[in-house]
Formats: C-alpha cells, structure tokens, sequence
C-alpha cells in the first residue's frame, strides 16, 4: 500500500512537472490560460477602494494555479515579458470601468524596465490610462544597474505612470533601493505585517520606517492585513493604504470579492 501511494506522488509529481515545461507554458499563453485576478487596496480614512493590485493565475484544467508555483518557470523561460502582456491585455479592458481616482497596480520586473518592454508596450498603447497604472517593482534578484532603470522610471513618470518598490522589508529589497530608485510608493512587506500586533519589535520597526518614509516623501502601503486588530493597528501608526485578505482575498472579477468590509465609492 505504502509503495503505491509512493508511486501515485511520483507519478502525479512527474505530471506536475510537465506543466511547467516551456512549451506548455507557451501554449497557455498563446491559449490566454493566464487570468488577471484583482485584489482591492483600501484607504482605511475614508473606507473606499484606491486600487487593486492585478495578480497572475493560471487556470488550467479548471484548476487555480497560484504564481508562486508557475512564476519561476514563466522568468526562467524568458516569458515574463509575454506573461505581463497578456494580463495587461485583458486589464486594460477593466480600466474603463475603474472610477477616475482608482487605480491597477502591476508587477513588473526589474529587468523589464532595463529592456525596454515596458516603456514600448506602453508606447504601443500610445500611454493610454497611464495616470491609472502603477507598476510595483517585484525583486527576485538583485538590481546591478539601478541607472538604465531610473531613467526609464524617468520617461514613465512624465507620461503619468507612478511606481511603487514592492516587499519592502523582505530578500532582496533593503533600504538602500529608496534611496536608489525614483519611486513615490513603498509597499510593505506582508512579513513585516502579518503577525504585528504581537510583535511589538516589528512594530518598531515599522515606525522608523514610516518616520524615514515621511521624511523621503514616499507614500506607504500595507500589504498582508488579515484582520481587523492590524487595520487598526496600521492605521493608528500612520498607514492608511492597506491591502489584505480582511479586506479581500484577490478575485478573477474586479467587483466580486469575497470579503467586503470595504465601499467601492
Ligand atoms: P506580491 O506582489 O507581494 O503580491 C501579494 C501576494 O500576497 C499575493 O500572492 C496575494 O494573494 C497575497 N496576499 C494578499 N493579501 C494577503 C493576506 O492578507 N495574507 C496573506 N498571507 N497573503 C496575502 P499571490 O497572488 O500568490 O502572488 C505571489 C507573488 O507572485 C506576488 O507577490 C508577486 O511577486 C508574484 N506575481 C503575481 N502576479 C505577478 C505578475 O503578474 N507578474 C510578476 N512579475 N509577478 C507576479
Ligand atoms: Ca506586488
Ligand atoms: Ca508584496
Ligand atoms: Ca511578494
């Protein structure tokens, strides 16, 4: 019994892994298996949505398959540049419905804006909507030359595209990156969040930051608040953008979320 239930996983396993080969992988792009899903970030003084971030799943065989398990595949290949085309694609169809003060923010790469892509992608959208798009830059390496990207980040932000340094606090993203990148928004990460009201360390720490944030004139935004003691808690130290499961867990329908303890305005 036990030597079967073994050769289940190992087969299953195998399975698995040929998801992520790359030509299934194209093939999904070129099939749009890729869905942007929505996650509201909320402004805790007035109780309305500012944005939502637009996360990538992949829907495969009516499965949801999480970016964590396929994100590594899709840079590894060389296709996070297709991948991000494809949910901005299909994002774009919901900015016309956003009210004029919201937002999408979208994850992009480091290596996207030293490329190039961004700028001409949204070149080709002759920068439409570009006041109603934030780019969040996502780490997973570190950044070598933070010159090609800042100007880059110069050339967006004259069209209106603000940018955001996103999991800060976490891997690669230290503070030096604020002082080294051209961008008006941190956004915190969810490990200096979620279990705050407990650490009291934590919460010093996030002080210092807000006081060096205040300082640099960056805006601060709270990622991981999964219930309403770290709203609080959040808000009374001075962050008032929050983004969390408390208030909705991301969803394929920007209007649809699961928790609602939030007004769209
Ligand atoms: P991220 O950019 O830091 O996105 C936030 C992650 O935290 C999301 O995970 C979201 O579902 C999760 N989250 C939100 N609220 C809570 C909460 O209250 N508690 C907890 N425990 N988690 C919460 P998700 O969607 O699985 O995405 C994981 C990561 O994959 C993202 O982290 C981002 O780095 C990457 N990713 C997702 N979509 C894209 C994409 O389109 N492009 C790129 N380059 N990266 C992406
Ligand atoms: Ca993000
Ligand atoms: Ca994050
Ligand atoms: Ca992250």
């Amino acid at each position: 019994m036990r030597h079967l239930k073994m050769l289940f996983k190992l087969v299953y396993y195998s399975l698995l892994s040929l998801n992520f080969r790359p030509f299934r992988l194209k093939m999904a792009l070129s099939n749009v298996e890729f869905k942007p899903y929505y996650q509201p970030i909320m402004c805790t003084k007035t109780g309305c949505v500012l944005g939502y971030e637009v996360l990538a799943r992949w829907i495969s065989n009516n499965d949801v398959i999480l970016p964590d398990r396929f994100i590594h595949y899709i840079e590894k290949y060389g296709l996070l540049d297709a991948l991000t085309s494809s949910l901005l694609e299909q994002a774009y169809e919901e900015l016309g419905a956003l009210s004029k003060q919201q937002w999408l923010s979208v994850n992009i790469s480091p290596s996207m804006l030293e490329s190039d892509f961004i700028y001409q992608y949204f070149k080709s959208k002759k920068f439409k909507y570009a006041e109603r798009i934030k780019l969040e830059i996502t780490e997973r390496i570190p950044i070598s030359d933070f010159t090609v990207i800042n100007e880059q980040i110069t050339a967006l932000s004259k069209e209106g595209f603000e940018f955001s340094i996103d999991d800060f606090g976490e891997g690669y993203c230290d503070i030096s990156y604020i002082s080294k990148l051209n961008v008006n928004t941190i956004k915190l990460d969810k490990s200096l969040v979620l279990d705050i009201c407990l650490n009291v360390k934590k919460q010093r720490i996030l002080k210092a930051i807000l006081a060096l944030s205040k300082q640099l004139n960056l805006q601060v935004i709270g990622e991981g608040v999964e219930d309403k003691e770290t709203a609080m808690l959040l808000t009374n130290i001075g962050v008032s953008m929050q983004q969390g499961f408390f208030y909705g867990k991301p969803s394929h329908n920007l209007l649809i979320t699961e928790n609602m303890n939030y007004q769209r305005c």
